[in-house]
């Protein structure tokens, strides 16, 4: 039995935004860990259940939209009354829009910070006590390179992102002395449905098959010229919750294919 396994079995989950891509590679890993798991998000969320829910361990699921605040206060209820509260909190559930900063609409703006930062603060502020109850807890934030670097036409998505990596920071130090951690993970591009449809435009804009515009993409930031996997982020991420990685705070840890080493 591996460390992880010890670490996790009794515990509970919470996975945000895993119906699809990375969090959904994320809480199939966990719940191969022996952590029972709450799925969040909209779309396919019978597959992910019964997708989660093959390691054998419980899986429940709570439709918050987290960029609504009272919605995600309903979500910690829901984790409290039917699970015991949260050991392990994954802030993964994210959008995306492209536009320069001029042609911004301002409602998109508003919904990526909303989503793609603010959800977290409203989470690990309601994860925090049941964490510093039982003494242990590991809060882990999906944040990306662009957490840490900037690209064109991505000002709300990376000022969102460069403002969860300050998130993670502070609240590595405010549990510094205790056995909870917190640490942001910084993914390159990983083919999900985020990243298609900006393989799409960039098919329709430069008239390119899916293969070739998906070449293109990747090869203009990712050395590697290979898309980073769920199942690559989600191995790291189980590690951040053994006691190995206990010391590991607040860090904002790039899995890029070489990205931010250019
Ligand atoms: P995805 O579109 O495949 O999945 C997003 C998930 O969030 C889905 O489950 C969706 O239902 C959920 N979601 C969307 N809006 C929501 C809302 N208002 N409330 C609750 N859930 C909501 O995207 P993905 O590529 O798997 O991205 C997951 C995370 O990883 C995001 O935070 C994204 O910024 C980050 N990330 C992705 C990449 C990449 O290349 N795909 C790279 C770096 C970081």
């Amino acid at each position: 039995m591996s460390a992880a396994v010890s670490t996790l079995r009794g515990k509970t989950a919470l996975v945000t935004g895993s119906t699809s891509g990375i969090g959904l590679g994320i809480a199939v890993a966990l719940a191969e860990q022996g952590a029972s798991l709450i799925l969040n998000g909209f779309g396919e969320v019978e597959a992910a259940r019964e997708l989660v829910g093959r390691s054998g361990g419980r899986v429940g699921f709570h439709s918050a939209d987290l960029s609504k605040p009272a919605e995600i206060v309903a979500l910690f209820d829901y984790a409290t009354s039917e699970f015991g509260g949260v050991e392990v909190l994954v802030n993964n559930a994210g959008i995306q829009h492209t536009a320069s900063v001029e042609e911004f609409p301002v409602d998109r703006w508003d919904a990526i910070l909303a989503l793609n930062l603010s959800a977290a603060f409203h989470t690990t502020r309601l994860a925090l006590p049941t964490m510093r109850a039982r003494g242990w807890g590991r809060i882990i934030n999906i944040a990306s390179v662009h957490g840490l670097v900037g690209s064109v036409h991505k000002a709300a998505y990376v000022a969102a992102k460069h403002g969860l990596v300050g998130l993670t920071k502070v609240t590595a130090l405010e549990t510094a002395r205790t056995a909870i951690t917190c640490n942001a993970l910084c993914p390159g591009w990983v083919l999900t449905p985020l990243v298609q449809r900006q393989v799409d435009d960039r098919a329709a804009r430069d008239r390119l098959d899916d293969e070739s515009a998906r070449r293109a993409l990747l090869l203009e930031k990712q050395p590697s010229g290979d898309f980073v996997t769920a199942e690559q982020l989600a191995a790291t991420l189980v590690f951040l919750c053994t006691e190995a990685a206990g010391q590991v705070r607040g860090a904002a840890w790039n899995i890029d294919g070489g990205w931010l080493a250019q």
